[in-house]
């Protein structure tokens, strides 16, 4: 680093007056060089790693590495008008955000500012950013099902709260829906959700506010956004900011919440320009050393805590892009290696209109069967070997009726349960629902209805069974099982509704 004669000259006088005065707390420091929103700052010793600076101009910013004689910032925001030798106040607290109710139905910065024109924020709360995870001691196994609402998530790769289950596919595959859809349905259960935009265009960030109110979900949801115009330190500290402002619903009101953080790969990339500009070594794909632990300690905050702590829990949902489908890569797998799961989205199966576009044999879900309801297990047990057993014969399917008996039931009932799993944007359903179509579809009763007719034949059975047998998907409900009475029910629905779908 370069210092100029005059810099030397007052770097030697504040030293020669640290003599004289004997100790002295130093809590203003000078700007020694800035760029690329990185600052260097002397005279700041006592600084804390990761505290909140405070620049003449107002301007925040967050002391990152602290050297022998100097430190090195990030700003926070405008730093075009800082000079060299401007003054930086210290703060004495590390970054914390306002954290309460007044946050539901809010846009916030990471930093906890209004972005949605609605007027200051009305919190007295905050939280810091930066959270120790809790230990093993405070946590509890994941019991709870968190329903996404999707049929191919809730019964082949169920969520339970508490969870980290990664979302990972390739642009534009339906990673974002995915969570959209979960929050959605969050509606009428006790989940608060938070959604941490990183590094996206503010106008998806504005499409995605503008869905979640449309569908009531706001009420319960905080969204975050550093947008990809915003500096990289913002980008960087969103996962944890919103993460704070789901603590304090899990800590101090023992409540449940989910966090999605979309997407990772962008916080990754604003941290990696960031240590770059702070010339921190760089690794592997030149990201920094310390990568792994950029997402570890955010992912490590979701949690199930002990009854002693109140029970409350934070389920994330957090969000990678892939380059052409490369899971191999350094950030996919980091990320993959500290979540407990994966949903694995593929551009092949979205185009061949299979949405959502989820490959059933490489996503998996490590800790959430344990939640599942039991009705849904029963029924969804033998779904992921029936699809299994489809892909292989899939190849075989042109050879039409030279297959034998068994291979084309096989197919049939493959394609069928494909057709199944497929579902639109914007309408989570019900566990009751989801079962009651599995059911239908893996015991073969859709056999004798055309592949391109199941969706249709779906739609007008739930709302057959909704109108004329409500009974049915109330006892599944409110039972978690399907009873041998329920079930017997729900047949003779079947063959009163088959014979008015053939005619
Ligand atoms: P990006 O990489 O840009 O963030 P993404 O992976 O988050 O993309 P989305 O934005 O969620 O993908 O979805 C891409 C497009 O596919 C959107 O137009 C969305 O409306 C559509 N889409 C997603 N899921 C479904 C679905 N289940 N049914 C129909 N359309 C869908
Ligand atoms: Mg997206």
């Amino acid at each position: 680093m370069k210092i100029r004669p005059e810099e030397i000259t007052t770097i030697i006088k504040s030293e020669i007056a640290g003599f004289e005065g004997g100790l002295e707390v130093e809590e203003t420091g000078q700007v020694l060089e800035i760029g690329d929103g990185i600052a260097r700052i002397y005279g700041l010793s006592k600084c804390m790693a990761g505290e909140l600076l405070e620049f003449s101009n107002g301007t925040m910013g967050m002391a990152l590495n602290l050297e022998e004689d100097n430190i090195g910032a990030v700003l926070m925001g405008d730093f075009q008008e800082i000079k060299e030798g401007d003054s930086v106040k210290r703060t004495g607290r590390v970054i914390s955000v306002p954290v309460g109710e007044g946050l539901l139905g809010r846009v916030v910065t990471p930093l906890g500012e209004p972005l949605d024109g609605k007027g200051p924020i009305q919190s007295e709360n905050f939280r810091p950013v930066e959270f120790l995870a809790p230990g093993i001691i405070e946590r509890q196994p994941v019991k709870e099902a968190l329903q996404t609402g999707l049929k191919p998530i809730d019964s082949m790769t169920p969520i339970g709260r508490g969870q980290r289950e990664l979302i990972i596919g390739d642009r534009s595959t339906g990673k974002t829906a995915i969570a959209l859809d979960t929050i959605i349905n969050q509606k009428d259960t006790d989940v608060i959700c938070v959604y941490v935009a990183v590094g996206q265009k503010a106008s998806t960030v504005a499409a995605v506010v503008e869905n979640l109110r449309k569908h009531g979900a706001m009420d319960y949801t905080i969204v975050v956004a550093a947008t990809a115009s915003d500096p990289a330190p913002l980008q960087y500290i969103a996962p944890y900011a919103g993460c704070a402002m789901a603590e304090y619903f899990m800590y101090e009101k023992h409540g449940h919440t989910l966090c999605v953080y979309d997407d990772l790969s962008k916080q990754a990339v604003a941290y990696r320009q960031l240590s770059l500009l702070l010339r921190r070594p760089p690794g592997r794909e030149a990201f920094p050393g310390d990568v792994f632990y950029l997402h570890s300690r955010l992912l490590e905050r979701a949690v199930k805590l002990n009854d002693e702590l109140g029970g409350g829990s934070l389920t994330a949902l957090p969000i990678i892009e892939t380059q052409q489908s490369d899971v191999t890569a350094y950030i996919p797998t980091n990320v993959i290696s500290i979540t407990d799961g994966q949903i694995f989205l593929e551009p092949d199966l979205f185009n061949q209109g299979v949405r959502p576009a989820i490959n059933v044999g490489i996503s998996v879900s490590r800790v959430g069967g344990n939640a599942q309801t039991k009705a849904m297990r029963s029924v969804a047990g033998s779904l992921r070997l029936t699809l299994a057993q489809y892909r292989e014969l899939e190849a075989f399917a042109q050879f039409g009726s030279e297959l034998d008996k068994a291979t084309q039931a096989a197919l049939s009932l493959g394609e069928r349960m494909v057709e199944v799993l497929k579902q639109d944007q914007w309408v989570p359903m019900s566990m009751a629902e989801q079962v009651m179509i599995i059911y239908t579809g893996l015991n073969g009763h859709l056999k004798d209805v055309e592949v391109e007719q199941v969706r249709t034949f779906e739609e007008q059975f739930l709302s057959f069974m909704k109108a004329q047998h409500p009974e049915v998907g109330a006892a599944i409900a409110a039972e978690g099982v399907i009873s041998d009475e329920t079930e017997s029910k729900l047949k003779s629905a079947l063959t009163e509704f088959l014979q008015q779908f053939a005619v």
